[in-house]
């Protein structure tokens, strides 16, 4: 299955801002772009100002890196977004919110999203009381996500849900960490994801060029 396999630091760094790809290392001083905010390499140092068609690009890269998804997967969601009805935007930021590895990030069952794919494809996670190891699966209004019974003291796990209860979580989804499952009660508003530090409409230029 393809992934990202760069140093996620460097992906920060690159980007030009957090990407909070880490968990709580993000916001420890242990956070490399702290010390180093500026691109690796020989010249990253140097500013350069970037075309409008520059700073397409680095929107959609950094919307990609901040999913963890392939150019290929991000392409077809665009495609899916720009074929609905409404605006191609928020069903942009929704294909990509509906992920299984996404979700399960987001509900608190891991301190980040590669964490989260991780125990989806080593099988841990239920959805609707079905095992799904597929890190792209789309889940729908209404679906339940859980952990698996035997999964529920495995560390990723407990570590993950004692950082994140009591913390609020995403309005479009309900978590019971007592039961460890949660619900994906609808799609997000475009303005309600708030943790998305990228300009949406210039990826949605950048395809329709
Ligand atoms: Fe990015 Fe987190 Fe690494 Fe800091 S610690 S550079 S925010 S991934």
């Amino acid at each position: 299955m393809a992934r990202y396999t760069e140093a996620l630091c460097k992906l920060c760094r690159r980007e030009g801002m957090k990407l909070y790809l880490k968990g709580d290392r993000c916001t420890s001083e242990k956070c490399p772009f702290d010390k180093r905010p500026f691109a690796p390499g020989q010249h990253g140092r140097e500013k350069k100002k970037l075309t409008q068609y520059g700073l397409q690009l680095r929107a959609k890269q950094t919307m990609k890196r901040i999913y963890g998804i392939l150019e290929k997967q991000f392409r077809i969601y665009y495609e899916r977004a720009a074929k609905q009805s409404g605006d191609t935007r928020e069903n942009l930021v929704a294909q990509v919110e509906r992920r299984l590895d996404n979700v399960v990030y987001r509900l608190g069952f891991a301190i980040n999203r590669r964490t989260a794919r991780q125990l989806v494809t080593h099988g841990h996670i239920l959805v609707n009381g079905k095992k799904v190891d597929i890190p792209s699966y789309q889940v729908r209004p209404g679906d339940v996500i859980s952990i698996k019974e035997k999964s529920r003291s495995i560390e990723p796990v407990k570590q993950a849900i004692e950082l994140n209860k009591g913390r609020a979580i995403s309005a479009w989804l309900e978590a019971d960490y007592d039961n460890y499952k949660g619900v994906y009660v609808r799609n997000p508003k475009l303005e309600e994801v708030i943790d998305l530090p990228v300009n949406v409409q210039a990826i949605v230029e950048f395809y329709s060029r």
